[in-house]
């Protein structure tokens, strides 16, 4: 049995300012913020290179990443891995993380089967994911699915109406909402999961687009909160209301990314 503190309202008093990602996730080891600690095997914080352009933030862990404790190395993560290597991003230069750092389970049988978060889960757990955005500061945020795009964006998003468009938002020059791959997985059939997957590496292509075109990362471009300030709350940032963005990042060439390259159909 691990010893735990006591539960505190939300993950903010655990952040100090000067922490670095790899401090962060140490402290989040620990977290008890809320009570998805309690059945989970442990802590899944992101994962990724601190200079990473693109940020990608999904729901929760799964049950493989509950048991090894890295973000989407489970059947979800590998459909993510397998669309943005046909849109030309290099998984291995992006950086991965959820909404909340612990797998929500109910038991069927023998199996956990995923289980949503609420929103007071997600508000106790956004503090991590402001200071890891303090930290990386991409150029693009991605976030997969409603629970994230809605935890990053305000209840007003809507991800089958605003997926793949470039949306405004303080968090980043450039942020994206698209479905979780792990929604490509419940497809009914084989022709409906192949036509999800065209249109999930359509959205992803579009992210490969806006970095080949702006070429290198501007970090003082961006408007997110300082690495000393990662307790800057997204509440207070948060409309609920998002429009297609109509400003890009001002960059230069940084070839981390390929060119999106021809549709394939
Ligand atoms: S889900 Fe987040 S806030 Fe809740 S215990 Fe885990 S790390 Fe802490």
């Amino acid at each position: 049995m691990k010893r735990r503190p006591s539960p505190a309202a939300t993950a903010a008093a655990l952040i100090p300012a000067s922490a670095d990602l790899a401090e962060l996730r140490r402290r989040a080891d620990g977290c008890t913020a809320c009570e998805l600690y309690r059945r989970a095997t442990r802590t899944v914080f992101g994962a990724g290179p601190s200079q990473a352009r693109v940020m990608l933030v999904g729901e929760q862990p799964g049950n493989e990443e509950d048991l090894t404790g890295k973000p989407f190395v489970g059947p979800a993560g590998r459909v993510l891995g397998a669309a943005l290597g046909r849109a030309g991003i290099d998984r291995g230069e992006t950086y991965v993380t959820n909404i909340v750092k612990h797998f929500k389970w109910e038991p069927r049988g023998k199996r956990r089967i995923h289980a949503k978060p609420s929103a007071s889960e997600v508000a106790a757990c956004r503090p991590w994911l402001e200071a890891e955005l303090a930290r990386i500061r991409p150029e693009i945020l991605v976030a997969l699915g409603a629970t994230a795009a809605q935890g990053l964006l305000g209840r007003g998003v809507r991800v089958r109406a605003q997926r793949g468009q470039f949306l405004s938002s303080p968090l980043a020059p450039r942020v994206m909402v698209t479905v979780h791959p792990s929604a490509i997985l419940r497809s009914r059939d084989d022709a409906e999961r192949h036509r999800e997957m065209e249109h999930f590496v359509r959205d992803l292509r579009g992210v490969a687009a806006a970095l080949h075109s702006t070429g290198n990362r501007s970090r003082s471009s961006s408007r997110l909160p300082s690495p000393t300030c990662p307790r800057t709350s997204f509440r207070s940032r948060e409309t609920g209301r998002t429009a297609p963005s109509r400003e890009g990042p001002t960059a230069t060439a940084r070839p981390r990314v390929r060119g999106p390259g021809p549709p394939r159909r």
